[in-house]
């Protein structure tokens, strides 16, 4: 029994901040310790509904965020930056379970700590199929290529929520309670810990039951920007075309090369996204 566990850093209870999230700020050494706890405690109860192997993909940042040695469940741990498959790197038809660890809202949800869907400065809103997507639905692209199910997700309710129309059955680890972009009530970490530790377990003892994600094929995404230039930026992608002012749309029969494609979108606009 394989668990593939993508780790964010903006869903971990106590994070409201960017700065908690960054090098060089000296609180980041703080927080990043809450989130090594956050995943091992996945892992945890993972490992005490018999799975056995684990691959940890570091997705946060400069992807390099935990420390190798303090994983539980002596997981192989993927770090660093340029990874063609980005936040599922890694990941195949060899695994049994998805998890999504420390996730956090989309850029158009409402009242979502941190919220922000991939690049806060260039993208607005993300639809796949028609439906607002965070980076959970996104990703959750791979993991039906490698018809593997998401079983798990931490993060505030809306992380929950938003991970639900894609994911049929998986389990939520609510650790906080969004009040803005910038303000949450967490649980203490003790709890956090507890509650994902429960629902790891839950994930891994009912995988019988769960599915690879809902999303019917071919599969469209919507990408609307912040301002015109970005969205015409995107068209020079192939396969990209311009759907309104601001948006573009991609539509594609195989879901990992649709969330490639997506993916290199997020690159290429990077560069005059402020
Ligand atoms: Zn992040």
């Amino acid at each position: 029994m394989k668990v593939f566990v993508s780790s964010d850093m903006e869903g971990t209870a106590g994070v409201v901040a960017w700065e908690q999230c960054r090098a060089p700020d000296p609180e980041y050494q703080y927080y990043r310790g809450l989130l090594q706890e956050e995943v091992n405690a996945a892992i945890e109860g993972a490992e005490a509904a018999g799975a056995t192997g684990f691959l940890v993909n570091d997705s946060h940042s400069t992807m390099a965020n935990l420390r190798p040695d303090a994983l539980a469940g002596r997981a192989r741990y993927l770090s660093g930056r340029h990874k063609p498959l980005y936040m599922m790197q890694g990941l195949d038809a060899s695994f049994d379970a998805v998890f999504f660890v420390s996730y956090h809202g989309s850029m158009s949800s409402e009242g979502a700590t941190l919220s922000h869907t991939y690049n806060p400065a260039a993208i607005s809103e993300v639809r796949l199929n028609g439906v607002v997507a965070g980076e959970s639905g996104i990703n959750a692209l791979v993991a039906l290529g490698h018809g593997v199910p998401v079983a798990l997700i931490t993060g505030d309710a809306t992380t929950l929520a938003e991970a639900q129309p894609f994911c049929p059955g998986i389990q939520g680890a609510v650790v906080k309670s969004s009040v803005s972009r910038f303000a949450a009530d967490s649980l203490h970490p003790l709890e956090a810990r507890e509650v994902i530790r429960q629902a790891a377990r839950t994930a891994i003892e009912r995988l019988e039951e769960a599915e690879p994600p809902r999303i019917a094929l071919p599969a469209t995404l919507t990408v609307r920007f912040r301002n015109a230039d970005l969205a015409e930026m995107a068209t020079w992608i192939e396969g990209v075309v311009r759907n309104d002012r601001l948006a573009v749309r991609m539509t594609d029969d195989d879901p990992v090369r649709l969330y490639r494609r997506f993916v290199t979108v997020v690159m290429l606009t990077r560069g005059i996204a402020e």
